[in-house]
């Protein structure tokens, strides 16, 4: 008797071979979550990621944890929970990490460049095969703060109804996982992309704030209104995506013109 596969015509995808695309990409790809009140849901993140062949779980300062509720939720992907990194900042979490994409309910009033989920997790796996990239989750209750939306590159938010548009932390984490795994399935098979070598976000947060230190110096800025400013240059600058030696021209002058201000001063 011939045997039909009922799922071939219904997946447009390449049908999932188990985790291949794990060893070259999957240990570049961090889930992140911030402020976690509930354990249960880092159970359930958990298994969302096992499930989808992501394992890298950093958790920044969450409520509770270790907790029973969390490997009761976690059900069989508790082996996550064990090596799950607990840190105690965010900086500490994104640490190295040359792509960061924050995950939100909510679109943001100083707008974020966005994408969509599918063209979050093409280019996270594409970024993940030349070095650690991370998509951050935040709080049940308020979500991620401007400020932790300031180290992002993106924002990804996953279409919904527009009048209740927050889902549960981790079934956000499961749609953004299924993205990731869909994309490194179909990604598997392409060779190695050369691409420029991009300093990393705890790199870039160094620039920052000589950037707003310069700023201060020259009297280009005034401290207490500057919130609004720094996030416009931190947009166009994480746009760039400037590699080392640009960076380095960057620093180079704003320490020039610190300097010159001193001499002047
Ligand atoms: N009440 C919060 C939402 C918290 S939901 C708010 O208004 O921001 C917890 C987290 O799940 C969010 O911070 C976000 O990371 C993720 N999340 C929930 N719904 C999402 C959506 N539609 N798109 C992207 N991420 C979402």
């Amino acid at each position: 008797m011939e045997v039909v596969d009922r799922h071939q015509n219904i997946f447009p995808h390449p049908a999932p071979a188990p985790c291949k695309f794990r060893v070259t990409r999957l240990k570049n790809i961090r889930i992140v979550l911030i402020g976690t009140t509930h354990p249960g849901n880092i159970g359930a993140a958990a298994r969302a990621m096992k499930n989808m062949c992501l394992d890298q779980l950093y958790l920044v300062q969450p409520k509770a944890f270790p907790c029973a509720e969390a490997t009761a939720r976690a059900s069989g992907a508790d082996d996550l929970l064990a090596r799950a990194r607990v840190c105690a900042s965010l900086d500490e979490a994104l640490a190295g990490c040359r792509l960061v994409v924050g995950a939100s309910a909510r679109l943001r009033s100083v707008e974020w460049p966005q994408f969509t989920p599918r063209e979050c997790a093409g280019r996270m796996t594409a970024e993940a095969r030349l070095g650690p990239v991370a998509l951050v989750f935040g709080r049940e209750s308020s979500g991620l703060s401007n400020a932790e939306m300031d180290r992002c590159h993106y924002l990804v938010h996953i279409p919904s109804n527009k009048k209740y548009s927050s889902l549960n932390l981790s079934m956000a984490v499961q749609v953004l996982a299924y993205e990731l795994y869909l994309a490194g399935q179909a990604q598997m098979d392409q060779g190695p992309r050369p691409q420029r070598e991009v300093v990393a976000a705890d790199v870039m947060e160094g620039f920052f704030q000589h950037l707003e230190q310069t700023m201060q110096d020259i009297g280009f800025s005034d401290p207490r209104q500057s919130d609004k400013l720094l996030r416009r240059l931190r947009r166009l600058f994480n746009r760039a995506r400037p590699d080392r030696d640009e960076l380095n021209i960057l620093r180079g002058i704003l320490s020039a013109a610190q300097g010159r201000k001193t001499r002047r001063g």
